[in-house]
């Protein structure tokens, strides 16, 4: 029988498996099936006319099925079809021109200190002495100084690319040292880009760092993009991913792609110019915040990034070279928990908005609202929330209040209001578990940030429940407001 591997993201909806074996003679009739298996599914695979939706690719073997007969693609014994569905958090296509112009006229020489440096690149036939001063000449820009951030910088730092752009206005957190390791111990509570100045300059003196402390905006990412010979994106969320994407477009310049969740990491190289995909090729737009999980229930393996960040560095240092066959119009998949390397097509897509033959998108665009966090000032409280100092003095004065976690049971481990009666539903099994509320009770829902917790509020909304509040912040703004003792994640 045909199988159908199910995306880690998508597994909660399908019983928790990774692959489901189908009776079927096409991708529709096996999609039905599927659905039909594990109903929960449907709303995040197709629309409510019943397409398959904008954001979920499905191949059959290494093919898009958008460049077979679509849903009508046959299928057999043996076939292993895939869902790959856009995530914040992922062959043989020609290159037409070398995806780097090589600038070995005015390429910078290199000091008797980078020679010794270098050595084992200088005997290297595919690097050698031009190879190393291209890579001297060469700029990249790094957009995230965090998981992936970290082994691009060390590593690109180290081979002696000569201009890094960073991009990030995070702090360091103890969190962050699980898989961040451009930073240390030492650095927790610093900003990341000074810390990470800091060891790449350590690593090579001879690197130029170029900070920016700020989150990219459309505004202001072409400014700053364009003066960088390649774009790498290394963020985690859908807002930069299509900024990232669409600025290197515009630019014309390669977007050496990398994205991460729990065990699963996609890589590949976006360069229309050269005549690969975009990222919008394959996913034209985000998917409606509450379609995806949150990134807030993501979780990551801290070895993850390295591999997938490892990746990327190695496609930018081809690319600088053009030595090799670039990541282009390939998506390479990386499942850790299997040990596993996939390969998918990837085709330029005429229609994709962004680098298809008649274009829609010719500016950036700034989509706001992902991991279902609408960013406020924190004084600004709606009447459909409550501020976990409101709720503690609620608790306080003997008020009883039923307390709905929805977060994941992993992260309620972690910290919990058990003490306040809390209990845990997790939004995957929200809709099915609402019977268990008590309508006439006076509700509050949370999770870590509010985000989660906010469509628990719209589908409890919906069922008719009128006494509700959502915790604005979170968990993580109750561990900050009225418990500081509790554990923050
Ligand atoms: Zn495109």
């Amino acid at each position: 029988m045909p199988s159908i591997s199910i995306p880690t993201a998508l597994r909660q909806y399908a019983g928790g498996q990774a692959s489901v074996n189908v009776e079927a003679a096409h991708i529709g009739d096996a999609l039905a099936k599927l659905t039909a298996q594990f109903p929960d599914l449907q709303k995040h695979l197709f629309d409510v006319s019943g397409k398959l939706r904008s954001f979920v690719n499905v191949y059959v073997n290494d093919e898009d099925i958008r460049y077979l007969q679509k849903e009508d693609t046959a299928i057999k014994d043996g076939d292993e079809i895939s869902i790959i569905p856009s995530i914040a958090g992922g062959s043989g296509c020609a290159v037409e021109e070398a995806p780097v112009e090589a600038k070995s006229a005015e390429l910078p020489e290199l000091n008797k200190d980078e020679l010794a440096r270098y050595s084992r690149h200088l005997i290297l036939p595919e690097v050698g002495m031009e190879g190393q001063r291209k890579l001297k000449a060469a700029s990249v820009l790094l957009i995230g100084a965090g998981g992936l951030g970290s082994p691009l910088g060390l590593y690109l730092a180290a081979a002696g690319v000569g201009r890094l752009g960073l991009v990030d206005f995070d702090v360091v957190d103890h969190s962050n040292l699980q898989r961040q390791v451009l930073h240390g111990t030492k650095d927790v509570g610093r900003k990341k880009l000074a810390s990470a100045k800091d060891r790449i300059a350590d690593i090579n003196p001879h690197v130029q760092i170029d900070t920016y402390e700020l989150a990219l905006r459309s505004e202001n990412a072409l400014g700053i993009a364009k003066d960088y010979d390649i774009i790498i994106d290394g963020t985690d969320n859908f807002q930069t991913r299509y900024l990232a994407n669409d600025a290197s477009v515009l630019l014309g310049k390669p977007n050496v792609y990398g994205s991460i969740f729990r065990f699963e990491g996609q890589a590949s190289v976006f360069h229309p110019k050269a005549g690969g995909p975009c990222y919008r090729c394959l996913y034209p737009e985000p998917p409606p915040p509450g379609l995806v999980p949150s990134c807030a229930e993501g979780g990551v393996l801290g070895i993850l990034p390295g591999v997938i960040g490892m990746i990327q560095a190695t496609e930018a240092v081809k690319l600088i070279l053009g030595e090799g066959e670039p990541l282009i119009g390939r998506l390479l998949l990386f499942d850790a928990l299997k040990m596993k390397f996939r390969e998918l097509k990837l085709r330029r897509n005429p229609e994709c908005p962004l680098c298809g033959d008649n274009p829609t998108i010719k500016q950036l665009i700034d989509y706001d609202q992902f991991c279902g966090v609408t960013p406020q000032p924190a004084t600004e409280v709606s009447d459909w929330e409550i501020t976990p100092l409101q709720l503690k003095q609620r608790l306080d004065s003997g008020e009883r209040v039923t307390i709905i976690d929805v977060r994941e049971p992993h992260e309620w481990q972690i910290a919990n209001l058990e003490n306040y009666g809390s209990r845990l539903i997790p939004l995957g099994q929200f809709a099915n578990r609402i019977g268990e509320i008590n309508p006439d009770d006076d509700i509050v829902v949370h999770c870590k940030m509010g985000g989660r917790s906010a469509k628990a509020y719209d589908a409890l909304k919906k069922a008719g429940f009128t006494k509700i509040k959502n915790l604005k912040g979170g968990i993580l703004a109750w561990a900050d407001q009225v418990d500081r003792t509790m554990q923050k994640y």
